[in-house]
């Protein structure tokens, strides 16, 4: 009975920005539970070295790069699956950047970017997953990936934040108009975590004391500390939990 509740066998994922960090830990984490998974990232390199890493471990995995910004490509990405007769029943969208510079200083295109690498992708590419989903009548699972940036600010992250907030309520507005077609769509808001996004702040003594300090668990998370929310909201496990942001944050934003 547990173990059904969160088995992945015979679903497809989609990860997006997948070749390393979170996304390839989602990757990694979804097929152990039994899903084949397609993997997404912007650089063939990386996505080439991430297959090898899956398939080495038997998992049914297949590769796919497109830049989630670009509508026309994301289209053709999921007329590519359709070709091959692959559905896919969970997309985590999270592939993502960050760019820091004060607000006064900041220009209008390195905002933009933002807004659209870690905002707009995720409705460009939900909208052409949950078309899909929509028309199968199967329902499925959306999990957009926020961050502890969707609820706290930070100065220097402006359009991080404001793209991490949006996609709370996006989330939201995708779980309102989706619900009735068995779509759940969640957010996990992960705080800070090990990755190549964040080594710089690790490296810098000064963040890195203000972390685990600021933490109640004293500690920077690891990608393995994100994957049983994602197996959670991937699975049926959730299939009553829907526009519902899930920090994954050691407890930081609970206390003060
Ligand atoms: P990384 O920078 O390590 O990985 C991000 C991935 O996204 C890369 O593989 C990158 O590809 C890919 N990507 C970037 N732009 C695009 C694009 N336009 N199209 C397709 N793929 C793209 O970041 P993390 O793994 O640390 O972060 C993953 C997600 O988690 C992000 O949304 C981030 O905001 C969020 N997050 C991370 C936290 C952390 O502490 N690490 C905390 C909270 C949230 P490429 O290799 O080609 O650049």
């Amino acid at each position: 009975m547990m173990s059904a509740l969160f088995d992945l066998t015979g679903r497809t994922a989609l990860i997006t920005g997948a070749g390393r960090g979170l996304g390839f830990a989602y990757a990694e984490g979804l097929a152990a539970a039994g899903a084949a998974v397609v993997i997404n990232d912007l650089c063939e390199e990386n996505l080439t070295e991430a297959l090898g890493k899956l398939q080495a471990k038997g998992y049914k995995v297949r590769g796919l790069a497109f830049d989630v910004t670009d509508e026309a490509a994301v289209a053709a990405a999921f007329a590519a699956l359709d070709q091959d007769a692959v559905d896919v029943d969970i997309l985590i969208n999270n592939a993502g950047i960050q760019f820091r510079k004060p607000l006064v200083e900041l220009e209008l295109k390195d905002w933009q970017r933002v807004i659209d690498t870690n905002l707009n992708s995720a409705f460009i590419v939900g909208k052409q997953a949950a078309t899909r989903m929509i028309a199968r009548g199967r329902g499925g699972k959306i999990i957009n990936i926020g961050s502890v940036n969707s609820q706290g600010a930070r100065p220097s992250i402006a359009p991080y934040c404001s793209a991490k907030g949006g996609l709370v309520m996006l989330s939201r507005s995708m779980a309102a108009e989706w619900a009735q077609h068995n779509i759940q769509v969640n957010t996990i808001g992960p705080g800070y975590i090990l990755t190549e996004m964040t080594q710089r702040l690790a490296d810098n003594p000064e963040f890195d004391a203000w972390v685990k300090s600021s933490n109640p668990a004293q500690r920077w998370g690891k990608p393995e500390d994100l994957i049983g929310t994602a197996v959670y909201l991937a699975s049926s496990a959730s299939d009553y939990v829907n526009g519902q942001i899930i920090f994954v944050d050691g407890g930081w934003l609970s206390v003060l």
